[in-house]
């Protein structure tokens, strides 16, 4: 074993585990366990160590390498203690520079020595001078490739981990690690494209003379074949993900029709759709389609609903869990806050309730804030299958949670969960029964294109297009907090009217007291400018018998305006509302801007959306928020507005939760390489029906443990 080898974890060894050093330890901590993935573990950057600079042709700002004599070397005290080195060669002089040294280092450094000093010289033809240069003695061979400098921590020094590096690459191609996995007629469609071990070689230690600039926007054919590799990979496995998938078993779910009931009563679908006060819309009688074939087929489902706000998903959600109880299993909704877990749980219990109740079952309520008695209340409905329908926060998923028989789990906001969240709701069927829950994934956020075929390749994907009839759009004013009395006085009127308005004030990170402290401020601001009103305060840390009140209040109407930070972002439905004010409008992004203004405009009211920026010392607002409030007063198309949030943010930020999971792409860029991205999504299938061996080597390269993550 050499000796950066990280020891593998073994179950099964008598003896005690090796002690692993804190590099060892740092190489586990970066994921770098294995030969190939210290392999594909790639610089950051490179340094030229192949040449010698003449110390006159060094230019201010530029790092070099000189060899010199020391002619001067002292400790001295002004400004501070300090090591003050002068070198020079046969063309001119350099100060160098050490505030912290050791002797060791003073010794190297005595005057006579002949060095080769590495840095970044600073000034000109009047002193030259090298804070903190490295420094070795003069002689030995040059390098012929450049250095490279790999991203790394402070428990692994660079030249440890370019030494792991080095042994990690020779040993993984010795092993066969670097093989072609791609047939040649794979590769034809990209004729610029290196064979893995020689862009490996290469991106490890370019030649000097290679143009650095395509090193850095990865255009050179090396990264080519990195990213197009990386890629594939990622299509390879979730396209397994997807079809082994369709060989697991989950309970047929189909809702029985009156037609071939024998006691001739309608099914809880028929019941459901003669009491809901609206008929459904086209999209939404689509996508219930598409979801219900899926869940009669016996192997589980795995969809996501796409739909702008308003676009009516709960009443799809709704249907679908009324086929699952049809055929007598349960049903969970998960969501990820509690405030919306609770609309969820009202809006359902109000359609279902009454239709269950003759059946002998309920619905029951699960969240992190409940009452002991009343949870393990709950607990015994669960198991015991009465509870037809669970509705709740993270705790549905907790252990203590037994399900009797889960059909079929359904996750609003699923963005908002993490990955690890979801297979644990997958587990609560597959305890015991081998067979898996259907899955029904939500989401506001719609998901741009490429990213669609980058990160959920493996979801079927259903969507909403169209919004319930009867809505008028609403009216988005971009404007400066200096005039805010002018917001007020519009206030005023919408109120006189009847009408609700929500203000919302934003979420400051570094500060949950001073983010509630400026939402407390806005709430007694408020109150002394619109006497008379009812002005309820909404915030994160209330508890959550004061946030229900308050929602309560200002669902039934009894409250005028609802001030709150972000935590009525989701779901919050009140058809009532029709202002909605966003304070500092510029410290939000953009998708959350646009799931806050859904709020409104859910009613036959004309709505309004004002969004209030300030411009803090510069009197200018930052580019970036500029160009997020510009896409808002121009665009309510949900799928626009995420396409410009992905090219503002780009999709690391954009993703979230399912990316965090699993850091999937580290090297392609899924806006930037979609050429490569359309190659991956053409060779994966073929790949896997012709050559399995040669798909699973490659998934295996570049994923090892990891897959697992993407088939959440
Ligand atoms: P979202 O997709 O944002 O979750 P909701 O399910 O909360 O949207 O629906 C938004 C509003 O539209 C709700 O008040 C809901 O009752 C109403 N709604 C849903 N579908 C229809 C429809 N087909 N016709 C009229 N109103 C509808
Ligand atoms: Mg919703």
């Amino acid at each position: 074993m050499s000796a950066f080898t990280v020891p593998a974890e073994s179950k099964s060894a008598p003896n005690p585990a090796p002690k692993l050093t804190p590099p060892q330890k740092a190489l586990r901590q970066l994921g770098l366990t294995r030969d190939i993935d210290l392999a594909l573990h790639l610089p950051l950057r490179y340094e030229d160590e192949t040449r010698i600079v003449a110390i006159r042709s060094a230019r201010d700002g530029e790092v070099v390498q000189i060899e010199a004599t020391v002619v001067k070397s002292e400790v001295v005290m002004r400004p501070r203690r300090q090591l003050l080195v002068v070198v020079e060669d046969a063309t001119g002089e350099c100060e160098l520079r050490f505030f912290s040294f050791y002797p060791s280092h003073q010794k190297t450094l005595s005057v006579g020595a002949r060095l080769r000093i590495r840095g970044e010289i600073k000034g000109g033809f009047w002193g030259r001078q090298m804070m903190h240069p490295t420094f070795r003695l003069a002689g030995g061979e040059l390098p012929q490739a450049l250095t490279p400098v790999y991203p790394t921590t402070s428990a692994l020094p660079q030249a440890y981990l370019r030494r792991a590096v080095q042994t990690g690459l020779s040993r993984a191609e010795q092993r066969g690690a670097l093989n072609e996995t791609l047939p040649a007629a794979f590769l034809h469609p990209l004729p610029d494209c290196w064979p893995l071990a020689q862009a490996l070689h290469f991106l490890h230690h370019p030649n000097p003379d290679v143009s650095m600039a395509t090193l850095e926007d990865r255009s050179h054919p090396a990264w080519q074949r990195l990213k197009a590799e990386e890629l594939l990979a990622q299509q390879l496995s979730q396209l397994q993900a997807k079809r082994e998938r369709a060989l697991l078993k989950a309970p047929v779910l189909k809702s029985a029709t009156s037609k071939n009931n024998l006691v001739a009563s309608l099914s809880l679908v028929e019941q459901l759709l003669a009491v809901l006060p609206f008929s459904l819309t086209a999209a939404q009688r689509r996508v219930s389609e598409e979801i219900a074939k899926d869940l009669a087929l016996g192997a589980p489902m795995h969809r996501l609903l796409q739909g702008d706000v308003g676009s009516g998903k709960t009443v799809v959600a709704a249907l679908a869990a009324a086929i699952c109880i049809d055929a007598g299993w349960q049903c969970a909704l998960m969501a990820p806050t509690e405030i919306l877990a609770e609309q969820h749980f009202s809006k359902l219990v109000g359609w279902l309730s009454p239709l269950l109740a003759p059946r002998g079952h309920q619905v029951a309520w699960l969240a992190g804030a409940q009452k002991k008695k009343e949870r393990s209340a709950a607990l015994t409905l669960i198991e015991s299958g009465e509870a037809a329908l669970v509705i709740g926060t993270h705790a549905v998923i907790q252990e203590q949670v037994k399900f009797k028989n889960l059909g079929l789990a359904l996750i609003d906001e699923q963005h908002r969960f993490g990955v690890a969240q979801r297979l644990a709701l997958r587990a609560k069927l597959m305890d015991g029964t081998g067979r898996e829950p259907h899955l029904l994934m939500m989401t506001a956020t719609p998901i741009p294109r490429t990213l669609a075929m980058g990160y959920f390749a493996d979801l079927d994907v259903s969507t909403l297009d169209e919004l319930p009839p009867g809505r008028t759009p609403i009216v988005t004013k971009v404007i400066s907090d200096s005039r805010r009395d002018q917001v007020i006085q519009r206030m005023a009127e919408q109120l006189a009217q009847g009408r609700q308005v929500y203000w919302v004030c934003p979420l400051i990170e570094e500060s949950e007291a001073l983010d509630l402290s400026n939402a407390t401020q806005t709430h007694a601001d408020l109150s002394e400018s619109l006497p008379g009103v009812s002005i309820g305060l909404l915030h994160s840390r209330m508890p959550s018998a004061d946030k229900k009140e308050v929602m309560a209040a200002f669902t039934s109407g009894a409250m005028g305006v609802l001030v709150s930070t972000t935590v009525i972002e989701v779901g919050v439905d009140v058809p009532n509302a029709s202002l909605m004010v966003i304070e500092h409008a510029e410290r939000f992004g953009l998708s959350q801007l646009h799931q806050l203004r859904g709020r409104v405009g859910r009613g036959a009211a004309a709505s309004a959306c004002v969004l209030l920026y300030a411009t803090g010392d510069g009197g200018r607002l930052g580019e970036t928020a500029r160009e997020r409030l510009k896409a808002m007063a121009e665009t309510h198309d949900g799928f626009e507005i995420a396409r410009r949030d992905l090219d503002i943010r780009g999709p690391g930020e954009f993703l979230g939760a399912r990316q965090s999971g699993a850091q999937m792409l580290r090297f392609a860029d899924l806006a930037e390489d979609a050429a490569l991205l359309d190659w991956a999504q053409w060779a994966a299938p073929q790949l896997l029906d012709t050559a399995p061996d040669l798909a699973q080597q490659h998934v295996a390269r570049w994923l090892g443990g990891k897959s697992a993550y993407l088939k959440a």
